[in-house]
């Protein structure tokens, strides 16, 4: 006989406190065993050995297995893709039900339907909770039923639905008497999964108060460290969006917003599958002429435009794996306007580059910058990076960190004149857009 569990499956959920699908587990009658898959069908995409992210994964991984041999168990790990993880579980264990939390990126639809079908096959129950997001997308909805696709209304929504209850932590008190016992597990170690170690460093995961009262007058300024740089732990679950949320309340209404648009952009994953898939949100955007010039993307990456404010962005970005927002805005205009290159390439970069990457944010502002995004600004708006500079960093402390040689001749002449790109770029939009 085969011992009956019950699987936690973590993915971007890293904690074992205050989370959705680990609380629901540990209330069924089932011994549980805590699963991570390192997934193949994404690890084997990723171009740099050194990933940060997969460093910073597998370090939070490792303490989740040290903190569960308290209670003899520990993570069970799989290399490879989620099916062959549960069919070796499968072999080893009647598996009776697997919690998990929801997803909802367009691979994860997939991931997760595979695996549903696979464990229904096999008599045993699948349960999917929302946990990486105050509302999912069915829950934050026009009178009608309809889904929002302007940010204002949508946050008036949200705000009108709050109640304590969905920022409130789940309690959790692990047991040994809940957990299948694994105390004699190791997990692989990070070569083994194909990977180096990386010396990025990862942000604390830190909730300052004191940074987020002064939110509003600080965030704009990429000089200053003004905003949280919790992306990253959002993104992987190893802090809980209850608990910041909870505290964005309490604090400031600015930065609650913030991650209200967080939600925002899920939900529009959610209801538009074409987003999903790649496609622009105002489908009309997909007609237009990029001119997809690669050497002046090359520039772009590489933070060679002559352009200082775009160049320090790009620079910050390839060094440190962050950018400030303010400039993320600036860079991705001028990638899509100055340069008329597709704002999937600059999506693309970014999802290689950024610790924060999160597909729904990172589309989001890509095409809110391209124009083609729901609530996006006008094709016609295009910023000009020299004001950007004036208004956001006006004694040049952030250009001159990320680029030094500004006042040499080392210094490359601008890619393109502001000007022109501008003019060049309502032909090219106008042509599509024009008379929409
Ligand atoms: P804070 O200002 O401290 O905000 C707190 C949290 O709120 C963030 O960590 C994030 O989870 C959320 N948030 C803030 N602004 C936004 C926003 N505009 N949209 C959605 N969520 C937001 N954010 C990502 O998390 N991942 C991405 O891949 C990403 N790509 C972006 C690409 C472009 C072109 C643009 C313009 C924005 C992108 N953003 C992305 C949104 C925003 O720039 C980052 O969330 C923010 O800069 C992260 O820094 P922080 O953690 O200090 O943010």
């Amino acid at each position: 006989m085969k011992p009956e569990v019950t699987v936690m499956w973590f993915r971007r959920d890293l904690r074992l406190h205050d989370n959705a699908a680990l609380y629901h587990a540990l209330r069924q009658p089932y011994p549980v065993i805590p699963l991570f898959v390192f997934d193949t069908n994404i690890l084997n995409k990723l171009s740099n050995q050194h990933d940060a992210r997969v460093n910073f994964i597998y370090d939070t991984i490792a303490d989740m297995h040290v903190h569960l041999k308290k209670y003899n168990s520990g993570m069970y790990i799989h290399h490879g893709t989620p099916l062959q993880a549960f069919q070796q579980l499968a072999e080893k264990y009647t598996i009776k039900n697997v919690f998990t939390n929801s997803d909802y990126e367009q691979y994860a639809y997939e991931r997760d339907k595979i695996i549903a079908d696979y464990v229904t096959q096999l008599g045993a129950g699948f349960h999917s909770y929302k946990d990486h997001v105050i509302f999912d997308g069915s829950e934050v909805l026009k009178d009608d039923g309809a889904p929002y696709t302007v940010f204002t209304p949508y946050s008036r929504k949200w705000k009108a639905l709050l109640r304590s209850f969905y920022i409130k932590s789940y309690p959790i008190k692990l047991q040994s008497t809940q957990l299948v016992h694994l105390h004699n597990t190791t997990i692989p170690t990070l070569a083994s999964l194909g990977f180096l170690p990386s010396n990025m460093a990862i942000p604390p995961q830190k909730v300052d108060e004191v940074l987020i009262r002064h939110y509003d007058a600080q965030r704009n300024f990429p000089a200053v460290q003004g905003t949280s740089r919790l992306g990253l732990h959002l993104r992987f679950g190893t802090i809980s969006i209850r608990q910041l949320a909870a505290k964005a309340q309490q604090l400031n209404d600015t930065f609650l917003n913030e991650l209200i648009w967080r939600d925002f952009y899920h939900a529009i994953l959610y209801h538009f599958p074409h987003v999903r898939a790649g496609k622009s949100f105002k489908l009309i955007y997909d007609q237009i002429e990029w001119l997809n010039d690669e050497t002046a993307f090359e520039k772009w990456c590489m933070g060679k435009t002559g352009y200082p404010i775009v160049d320090a962005g790009m620079r910050e970005l390839n060094t440190t794996g962050f950018m400030h927002n303010r400039v993320r805005m600036i860079v991705a205009s001028f990638l899509t306007k100055h340069l008329l290159i597709d704002w999937r390439w600059g999506e693309a970069y970014f999802a290689e580059k950024l610790l924060d990457f999160d597909f729904a944010a990172n589309n989001g502002g890509w095409q809110w910058a391209a124009g083609s995004g729901c609530d996006a600004a006008p094709y016609f708006r295009i910023f000009n990076p020299a004001l950007q500079t004036e208004k956001f960093d006006k004694n040049l402390q952030y250009v001159r960190k990320w680029v030094p040689e500004l006042d040499s001749f080392d210094y490359p002449a601008p890619i393109i004149q502001h000007e022109i790109a501008r003019k060049r770029a309502l032909e090219v939009y106008g042509k599509v857009l024009k008379n929409k």
